[in-house]
């Protein structure tokens, strides 16, 4: 039996991804959702008007008229929570008409507010703000990813400038009117290996638009839901973290070499990974032969270190490829 190696879907090894997002991110968050996350110790996601960051909402005839937008101290404190933070767009309007300002001078302004990346872009309002213009300004400002208006889970193969989001609400509009369920598309996710974007806006005791939100009782109980049935199989993340580690994924070069003593080798690369990508790891799973089984160790550019069995085979690693690494199975003490 030969050792082979095969990135894993998602990072750890894990079976599904999940991640939930707040449109707008209104300051009112603070109030009952964030407390729920500390205690879960799940991260969450928070999609900024860049052009109305620290305003009063007063956007058209928005039912979050009056909440309070974010200031960029309070996005920091989110990032510093492990949160993550997207664009979404600078007016919250028909974002084709000023590609300019929309896209590119809202991710600059973003980014400088907050001093760290913005490469998620969420599409307010609706579909219409993820048609081809759009899409390819993002691609030219540096942008990763592209979130949409869409009831679906994400596959591994998902395509990264049309992700789905899944319906957190408290009730959907017709004319197939539907009531809240914690549990969905998890159960999808989970066997499809997928990953799960939730959509809501500031879950609270009481909501101005059933059918954008959740009231927080309903949403304790889904990020509950994913906890209880998640278990170890889930991977709650920021979308820049699973985003750069599909890019990875998609990317990573393996070939096979030919090591010093013989053993099995493979050097690991990623040619032509966008730019922007800051998170540069990747998870593999080492299938190890059996005269390697007794006391197996991998050697990663030149530094053994014990193998993780997480099946009899089957060794467990996640590697740094910010730079090309050269990796070897031995057995130690032979
Ligand atoms: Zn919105």
């Amino acid at each position: 039996m030969d050792t082979t190696l095969t990135p894993c879907t998602w990072k750890h090894g894990k079976r599904w991804a999940y991640t939930v997002t707040y449109d707008e991110a209104m300051a009112e968050l603070f109030d009952y959702t964030v407390p729920v996350h500390e205690e879960l110790g799940i991260p969450g996601h928070v999609e900024v008007v860049v052009g109305h960051m620290g305003k009063v909402r007063q956007i058209g005839q928005s039912s979050y008229n009056g909440y309070h937008h974010m200031d960029a101290g309070q996005l920091r404190q989110l990032i510093a929570l492990g949160w993550g933070v997207g664009s979404h767009s600078w007016s919250h309007g028909v974002v084709a008409e000023n590609l300019d300002l929309e896209v590119r001078q809202a991710k600059q302004v973003l980014e400088d507010a907050i001093g760290c990346r913005v490469v998620t872009y969420v599409a307010p309002g609706d579909n219409s703000n993820m048609i081809p213009p759009v899409i390819e300004a993002l691609q030219a400002a540096g942008y990763l990813s592209a979130l949409s208006v869409t009831d679906d889970i994400n596959p591994p193969d998902c395509n990264l400038w049309f992700l789905n989001r899944s319906a957190n609400l408290h009730r959907g509009w017709g004319p197939l009117f539907s009531a809240f369920d914690p549990y969905h598309r998890l159960e999808q996710a989970r066997a499809q290996s997928a990953w799960v974007v939730d959509y809501c806006h500031c879950p609270t005791p009481h909501i101005p638009h059933e059918s954008k939100d959740v009231y927080i009782h309903e949403h304790r109980a889904r990020l509950e839901a994913i906890v209880r049935l998640g278990g170890n199989e889930v991977w709650p993340a920021t979308v820049e973290e699973i985003v750069d580690y599909v890019l990875c994924r998609r990317h990573v070069r393996i070939e096979p070499v030919t090591g010093d003593t013989g053993e099995p080798s493979f050097r690991l690369s990623l040619p032509d990974l966008p730019a922007p990508v800051t998170y540069r790891h990747l998870t593999v799973d080492i299938q190890i032969p059996p005269p390697l089984r007794r006391c197996p160790q991998i050697i990663v550019s030149g530094r053994a270190q014990p193998a993780l069995l997480v099946e009899r085979s089957v060794a467990r690693l996640t590697l740094d490829l910010a730079q090309p690494v050269m990796l070897a199975v031995t057995a130690a003490g032979q």
